[in-house]
């Protein structure tokens, strides 16, 4: 039996990708980003696939746990450091890196007692107002973080940019220079995401932490991957389970308001929102049927959605419908779906069959 809803993962354009950045910021190590699962592509695959990686980026110290058990070696930065004790001493037995964000960290990392001292980043509040510390508290942990024999010097500095991928908008530079007066000017930073690095000189520090990039999806608002020259990595697929007739007049799925104008060729995919298709999107967002856009009718299912095969008359029973990647950015689907490209990754859920090319 073949399976219904299937994320094909192009390896081969994920490898392409990594390069695509390494040629961008050739003078900068890549940390790269492969927390929630790497955003929905598989943590231990996206891991071993990149052992030119300098480093990896993962959101939480179990995420970094499974990397070390898969026998990943590259080292492993925890974005959101650790927030008891035992996430502490975890990190320092399994070698990984936390993120130190705030004082209370440096209280809990001062009380370690261990034989070697260990990698930290120490993260600075540039304007985002997320995690990190401004100001006085981050000159004093900097200075407490010196002066720690349980942490290996020098203790390298990361900050995170709120609107990078906004390129006419001034507040990344103000973050940027307020960044620069903040760490001065020495020190190892660790400052562009995806849309940084390609588009803030001053981001390109050296280190990068792209996400987004390496999936094949522009961090841009209106623009998509391969604009930029990168590769899709997911595309998302199902099969038509179901076509039907029917009539002007007739009204498609939950709540009937998808009224059809014509007499219309229905066909039922078997992928719905149990399986990571975005509800809300709307009546008209495209789908692939043998290479031909069609449109989404009716509302989003748990496990189906009704699409138009009108204007696809040779479409049958079994045909591979295309719901994003390959020839239809996933970017695309986002703005019909009023979210972002992120936000549908991740979102694919385990009955989805991974499958690697
Ligand atoms: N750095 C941090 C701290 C992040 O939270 C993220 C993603 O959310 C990234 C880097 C990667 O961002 P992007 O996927 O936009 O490159």
């Amino acid at each position: 039996m073949v399976p219904a809803a299937r994320a094909v993962l192009d390896m081969a354009a994920f490898a392409h990708n990594f390069a695509w950045i390494r040629a961008a910021v050739p003078d900068s190590k890549i940390m790269a980003v492969i927390k929630a699962n790497a955003y929905g592509h598989g943590l231990i695959r996206a891991a071993r696939a990149l052992p030119a990686a300098d480093a990896f980026a993962v959101a939480r110290v179990e995420e970094g746990i499974i990397l070390r058990q898969a026998g990943i070696v590259q080292r492993i930065a925890v974005l959101q450091g650790y927030s008891d004790e035992e996430g502490m001493r975890l990190s320092a037995r399994h070698g990984l890196e936390p993120v130190i964000h705030s004082l209370f960290q440096l209280d809990l990392l001062e009380r370690l007692d261990m034989a070697a001292a260990m990698r930290v980043w120490l993260k600075a509040d540039s304007g985002m107002h997320r995690l990190g510390l401004a100001d006085e508290e981050f000159a004093l942990a900097r200075l407490r973080l010196a002066r720690m024999p349980q942490v290996r010097q020098p203790v390298p500095v990361m900050t995170h940019l709120a609107n990078a991928d906004a390129t006419d908008d001034p507040t990344t530079e103000i973050q940027l220079r307020y960044f620069g007066r903040m760490a001065g000017g020495q020190g190892e930073f660790s400052i562009g995401n995806s849309a940084g690095l390609m588009a803030w000189a001053a981001a390109r520090s050296a280190w990068v932490r792209p996400g987004i990039l390496l999936y094949g999806v522009s961090p841009f608002p209106g623009r998509s991957g391969p604009e930029e020259g990168l590769r899709p990595v997911m595309t998302l697929q199902s099969r038509l389970i179901a076509v039907k007739q029917l009539k002007t007049g007739d009204a498609v799925g939950y709540g009937g308001d998808f009224i059809c104008r014509r007499p219309t060729r229905m066909g039922i995919a078997a992928i719905g929102y149990g399986d990571g298709y975005p509800r809300r999107a709307t009546a008209g967002t495209p789908v692939l049927v043998r290479g031909r856009r069609v449109p989404l009718i009716g509302r989003v299912s748990m496990d189906m959605i009704s699409v138009d095969l009108t204007d696809c008359p040779s479409a049958e029973v079994g045909d591979t419908v295309t719901l994003w990647g390959q020839g239809l950015p996933v970017e695309e689907i986002a703005l019909h779906a009023d979210t972002i490209p992120y936000v549908l990754l991740c979102n694919v859920t385990q009955r989805v069959n991974m499958v690697e090319t």
